[in-house]
């Protein structure tokens, strides 16, 4: 299997390799040369858990790698981590099926990929040392730091920005354990603290620094192939359930519809369907910063706004960088590619015409302000006493955007995180009033709906990081981290 980059001037043959670098040395992201095809049929057969499913779609991926080995990882990654028996649950309610992927030990979906990130670079590694950096706009971080705590030869660092994480998020990674992680809030919003990452990749001066320390810099933001593999599994498994449990017939199209930020989840959807899964439409879901549902709708990807903050932090983004990797796929073009981003760095937008839209059709955007994401979560909860986080409300109420003007197929809504990741939203929305410091557990009194383990006592935790620095100086404070050490 052989992985290129999506700017076409770096090349790879291993899996290992592949993870380890992260981003292409060209500054593309790596692709598969060409997409597996996966017979799903045969996972009707027999009854196999979320490990065995996992561990097969990603050795599609990764065929150097042996299947017992790919196993073993997602036995440890999903069996001993999660919360409910195959990693994820998927909830039949009213006309729809919610896919809740918030079940892992963090509450949101990132646990679906960095429970296996960290497993691939401890054995990509060899004996180099280490250093993750990953900016995050909230739940990324805090996946990362629980996937790579403790891991031997592994540092990891995050960044989150103080504007935009919620109370929660930020309590999380304020109180994270772990011999080897570093947590800083940067002043600033996500794009700040994603740039000010991307410059420290790219700065070369940083790399002499480090490699004479003996370090090497790898990323666990989704720009990683290792990250985004595993996320196509879900998929596949939630397709066989819903054909297990009598939702679906196999062989019937369902459409996936996917709160969307930096894009890899639903471009993991779009790897399924590649696959072969019988998926018909795509519908990515935007919150105010509507950079993507404008994308889809009109041909153009235009950054040039300035970002709003919403209830919806995780989502806040206005460079979506794993859409790269879809245009890729639909053009197959790498120069192509490699002028859009040029255009997108240097103008802040790129077209891409007439011909390429074709190959888009499937894929709708629409997006839903604050408002209506509350609004949603209100209704949804009166209706059917199911309570959603504004991520997965802001999915739903763009599917039913789509609804009112296309007929569909069988929806899968993707809830991506916990409601109680997300109290200040959620309990405006559903009315529920209290003392700060018990919004969860008033929450759990109204609903019924049971807080997850990871987030109960959470406040009653020891902060153990608790520095706020500016922009300019995330590089330096690396040095300052790694100072000496060796
Ligand atoms: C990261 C995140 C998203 C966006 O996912 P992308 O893969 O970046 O598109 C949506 N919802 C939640 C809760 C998230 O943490």
């Amino acid at each position: 299997m052989n992985y290129i980059s999506t700017r076409g001037k770096s090349f790879s043959k291993s899996s290992y390799d592949t993870i380890f670098k992260g981003l292409a040395e060209d500054g593309g992201l790596f692709v598969l040369e060409n997409m597996p095809i996966l017979d799903w049929e045969e996972f009707l057969s027999e009854d196999f858990g979320y490990d065995e499913v996992s561990a097969m779609v990603i050795q599609q991926f990764f065929q150097d790698i042996p299947y017992e080995e790919i196993l073993d990882m997602t036995k440890k990654a999903y069996n001993e981590k999660f919360f409910v028996k195959n990693a994820l649950k998927i909830q039949k309610v009213g006309d729809i099926s919610v896919m809740e992927l918030f079940h892992g030990p963090t509450s949101a979906f990132k646990d679906f990929a960095l429970s296996m990130l960290p497993q691939f670079m401890e054995k990509a590694r060899g004996d180099k040392k280490v250093i993750i950096l990953t900016a995050t706009s909230g739940d990324t971080g805090k996946a990362a730091l629980e996937g790579f705590k403790d891991i031997e030869g592994i540092d990891v660092v995050v960044f989150y920005p103080t504007d935009g994480v919620s109370s929660m998020q930020k309590l999380q990674m304020m109180t994270q354990e772990g011999k080897n992680v570093h947590v800083f809030a940067v002043n600033g919003n996500f794009d700040d603290a994603q740039r000010g990452v991307k410059e420290i990749f790219q700065n070369k001066e940083m790399e002499k620094w480090m490699d004479d320390r003996g370090y090497v810099l790898s990323s666990a933001n989704s720009i990683n192939i290792g990250r985004l593999i595993p996320q196509v599994a879900y998929y596949v498994y939630s397709y066989i359930e819903l054909v297990r449990k009598g939702t679906i017939a196999s062989g019937d199209f369902i459409d996936i519809v996917v709160p969307t930020g930096n894009f890899g989840n639903i471009l993991a959807a779009y790897y399924a369907k590649e696959m072969g899964i019988p998926i018909g439409n795509f519908i990515c879901a935007s919150n105010e910063n509507n950079v993507l549902s404008d994308f889809f709708q009109k041909g153009t990807y235009d950054a040039n706004r300035s970002l709003v903050k919403t209830t919806s932090p995780s989502m806040d983004i206005l460079v979506s960088s794993n859409l790269e990797r879809f245009l890729y796929e639909i053009t197959k073009d790498s120069e192509r590619v490699a002028k859009w981003m040029e255009d997108l760095k240097e103008n802040g937008m790129y077209s891409v015409g007439e011909e390429f839209r074709k190959e888009m059709k499937d894929f709708y955007g629409y997006y839903a302000t604050v408002e209506e994401s509350q609004e949603g979560i209100r209704e949804f909860y009166e209706k059917y006493q199911y309570v959603m986080d504004p991520h997965t409300a802001v999915a739903y109420k763009c599917w039913e955007k789509f609804k009112e003007e296309n007929k569909g197929n069988y929806p899968l809504i993707v809830s991506t995180a916990s409601p109680y990741k997300f109290p200040e939203a959620v309990t405006e929305a559903l009315e529920i009033h209290g003392e700060e410091s018990h919004l969860l557990e008033e929450t759990e009194k109204k609903t019924g709906v049971e807080i997850p383990v990871p987030l109960e006592g959470l406040k009653d935790r020891k902060i153990l990081h608790n520095r706020i620095i500016e922009k300019e100086d995330m590089g330096k404070v690396i040095q300052e981290e790694f100072y000496g050490s060796n």
